[in-house]
């Protein structure tokens, strides 16, 4: 008997036949003996229609009344698959279990009641939880960013010492890259902890970041699959190693057929900023970047031009969102006061890496990368590095393009055994 927690996603909830369908594989789960927990996301659109109604009213709606709205999403879908599970003929019960702190749209989780989940667990009954969400002490409903039920799923199988955490979605595992973008993208049997972190930090959105580290720091076996496969339905449960899904494996040796690339992220969320013409002198960078730090607006990238005649140009980017008000601070507290000539917006962007542990011990990776882009005719307007990584900041409308020839460059297509990395 395994202790399994299983978190279906928007669009494995998104119908009511989807909802049955999910009842169902909870129910050959729970009938192979295994205790079962389940978290659940809003129904697919659910989540953008309630905040596109907040937004409606306010562009800075009341944080606390937004979390109360948006997570109402996830509360119509525990109570649909409960009601799903009985029907079936299986004891299912709800159970709030999540504490976080007060910070509201982007809460961290404080403490799990563990407890009543055992309890119901032992009584033999399905325990369902609400995923993204969790209340503060003051029993306020709080929020855990975008994307947060997967971090919901891995907290609460960190805290019940589960077996296994299945993430259920629309794709069967983790792939080279967002299989909507190449159908050659191929799907990878595993990935390192550090991988996918980077991955979903570069802009994967197959998991959301924080339940990888949560993952990577308490060890959670975490397997991502598909909720649309029937051969998921239960019975590879009898043997944890097979190949289904993804598996996410703190070893580093048996990394997938040691691939010097494990997979290409995008994020289409940048926005770009140069400050034209300021002096070269010392202080510069902390004069631009601090006031934008004040204003809690994070910082990605940062290239800083060399000097023409005694000034400069400083480049960064920021979240898309952010942009608007980046660009406010920058002109009200920033431009008079260091002396700069312009400042530049640029939404147009994106953000295209390059991640895996095997660039450690290979060089060339970022020499291929750049000569595969010049190739295609795509200008690359930034550069960032880690040991893990490369990164490059090209026009938006490029992204298909680049991340296709990249893929093809890297010897990641599906079919194509032939490619320019057996020269690396
Ligand atoms: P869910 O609603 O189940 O949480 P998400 O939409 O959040 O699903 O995540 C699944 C989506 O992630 C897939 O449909 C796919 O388009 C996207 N995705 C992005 N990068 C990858 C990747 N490397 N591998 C698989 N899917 C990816
Ligand atoms: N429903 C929330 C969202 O759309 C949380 C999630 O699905 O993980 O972001
Ligand atoms: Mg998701």
């Amino acid at each position: 008997m395994a202790l399994i927690v299983q978190k279906y996603g928007g669009t494995s909830m998104g119908s009511i036949d989807r909802i049955k369908n999910v009842a169902k594989r909870v129910k050959r789960w729970h009938d192979n003996g295994h205790q079962v927990v389940v978290v659940v996301s809003a129904m697919s659109g659910e989540t953008n229609r309630l905040i596109d109604l907040a937004r409606q009213i306010s562009n800075h709606p009341d944080p606390r009344e937004y979390d109360q709205m948006v997570s109402t999403g996830e509360q119509v879908s525990i109570s649909l698959l409960a009601m799903a599970i009985k029907e079936l003929g299986v004891g299912a019960r709800r159970q709030v279990a999540i504490k976080t702190d007060g910070a509201h749209n982007k809460a961290r989780i404080e403490s799990i009641d563990d407890k009543n989940i055992r309890e119901q667990l032992d009584a033999g009954n399905v325990v369902i939880v609400a995923g993204f969400q969790g209340i503060d002490e003051y029993g306020n409903a709080t929020t855990l960013g975008r994307g947060g039920s997967d971090t919901t799923g891995v907290a609460i199988a960190a805290a019940l010492g589960a077996d296994e955490c299945q993430i259920y979605t629309d794709v069967d595992g983790v792939y080279t890259t967002d299989p909507r973008v190449t159908s050659k993208a191929k799907k990878l049997e595993k990935i390192t902890f550090e991988e996918m972190l980077e991955m979903a930090s570069l802009g994967s959105k197959i998991l959301q970041i924080r339940s990888v580290e949560f993952a990577g720091k308490y060890g959670v076996p975490l397997r991502v699959l598909s909720s649309f496969d029937e051969n998921n339905d239960g019975s590879f449960d009898q043997d944890f190693q097979d190949n289904v899904g993804t598996l996410i494996t703190i070893d580093e040796g048996d990394n997938m057929e040691q691939a010097i690339i494990s997979g290409i992220a995008f994020n289409r969320d940048e926005a770009k900023i140069v400050v034209r013409g300021v002096p070269d002198h010392p202080g510069i960078a902390s004069a631009i970047l601090s006031p934008i730090g004040r204003a809690n607006i994070e910082i990605d990238m940062i290239v800083q031009n060399l000097s023409d005649q005694g000034t400069t140009d400083f480049t960064f980017t920021v979240n898309r969102a952010d942009l608007d008000k980046t660009m406010k601070v920058l002109n009200d507290e920033v431009k008079d006061e260091i002396g700069a000539k312009e400042i530049l917006g640029n939404s147009e962007v994106v953000k295209v890496s390059l991640v895996g542990v095997g660039m450690r011990s290979h060089a060339g990776v970022a020499s291929l990368m750049f000569q595969t882009l010049a190739e295609n005719n795509i200008n690359i307007q930034m550069i960032s590095t880690s040991e893990i990584k490369v990164s490059v900041l090209i026009q938006d409308q490029h992204l298909e393009k680049a991340v296709k020839s990249l893929h093809t460059a890297f010897g990641l297509d599906r079919e194509d055994g032939e490619s320019k990395i057996a020269g690396l």
